[in-house]
């Protein structure tokens, strides 16, 4: 295991957004304006990770087409260490639209991401041996994920999986794995509501009281450490026993920081290339520490628009809040 390293095992799309007065009803045709740009969760976090600072792995799976030459040049520029199955299917892609109002509807094309298989992940074996932390979400099919985490395991890495999307389910296989388990509030209902039996709003999920957060969490990942997002509000923070990292609390928040937030797309995964790296540049530093930079870089993300390209760099991170 080399400290300062992180590997994340995911997706990568190219995002079209069209930009209108409303969103399109059934039947209806708008005009508006157009953009496209780089995202995917998986390529999102390894973006942050790469400016916050990590040496970063990418594995990943990518069509031949344009859309793979984009991920390929853009790893090049953030540095990124990319390790991707050619696929025969296209590049993944996202159609999303948004009104004026900033409500989106998505239609993602998971392609070349959904042809990802754990013999490619098996052979990416070095970069999982050589990292402190390895980082999966849910875009990818979830056995080569899963994968992934076993040979974090083998190599001794922090597996961190983030929960997300919420509409996919997550076998108690893989939940078992994590280490570290990152949902934001709807990605923490949906868990709760299939591995813990337990129905709770994600809106009023915020303004629980912190014991029962915990016993919420703890019920969900008895082995390890649980940190559940709440968007400005920062994070809740809840720690196994065994498992306090240096903070000595079993629970815990971590204040959101003030931001001029214009485009949120994408905070989720700045928060979670940001605390990856942040873990793998120093583990020994106090859990709270370390999400504490995790909630200042995705703060300063939601100030920029795009996904990928809104993450900032570490020097940015460092200049603002020193
Ligand atoms: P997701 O993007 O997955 O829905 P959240 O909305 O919980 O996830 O946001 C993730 C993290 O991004 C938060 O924990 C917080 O650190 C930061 N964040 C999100 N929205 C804001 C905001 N408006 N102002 C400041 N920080 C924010």
């Amino acid at each position: 295991m080399a400290a300062n390293r992180v590997t994340v095992v995911g997706s990568f799309n190219v995002d079209h957004v069209w930009t209108a007065a409303a969103l399109p009803r059934p039947g209806e045709t708008l005009a508006g304006r157009y953009h496209s740009g780089p995202g995917g969760k998986g390529f999102n976090q390894a973006v942050a990770s790469a400016r916050a600072g990590a040496s970063t792995s990418f594995v990943c799976a990518l069509g031949a087409d344009s859309g793979g030459q984009l991920a390929r040049a853009l790893a090049v520029a953030d540095g990124i260490d990319l390790r991707d199955q050619p696929s025969d299917a296209p590049t993944g892609t996202a159609g999303i639209f948004v009104g004026s109002d900033g409500a989106n509807s998505i239609v993602i094309g998971p392609g070349a991401n959904a042809a990802m298989t754990p013999s490619f992940v098996d052979a990416q074996r070095a970069a999982m041996a050589e990292s402190a932390v390895v980082l999966v979400q849910l875009e990818s099919p979830v056995a080569s994920i899963t994968r992934a985490l076993q040979l974090a395991g083998e190599a001794g890495a922090t597996r961190m999986l983030n929960p997300a999307p919420a509409n996919v389910e997550v076998p108690t296989e893989l939940l078992a794995l994590a280490d570290l388990l990152t949902p934001n509030e709807t990605e923490f209902a949906a868990l709760l509501r299939r591995h813990g039996g337990d129905e709770v709003d994600a809106a009023s999920l915020a303004a629980l009281n912190d014991e029962l957060l915990h016993t919420h969490c703890r019920r969900l990942l008895p082995h390890g450490t649980v940190v559940v997002t709440l968007g400005a509000a920062g994070c809740f923070v809840s720690h196994a026993p065994q498992d306090l990292r240096g903070d000595g609390l079993q629970h815990y928040r971590v204040a959101g920081e003030a931001a001029q937030a214009i485009d949120t797309t994408g905070a989720g995964d700045a928060f979670n290339g940001a605390l990856a790296a942040a873990l793998a540049r120093d583990a020994q530093r106090p859990f709270a520490q370390q999400v504490k930079f995790a909630n200042r870089y995705a703060a300063m993300s939601t100030e920029n628009a795009g996904a990928a390209a809104a993450m900032p760099r570490l020097a940015d991170v460092i200049g603002r809040f020193g």
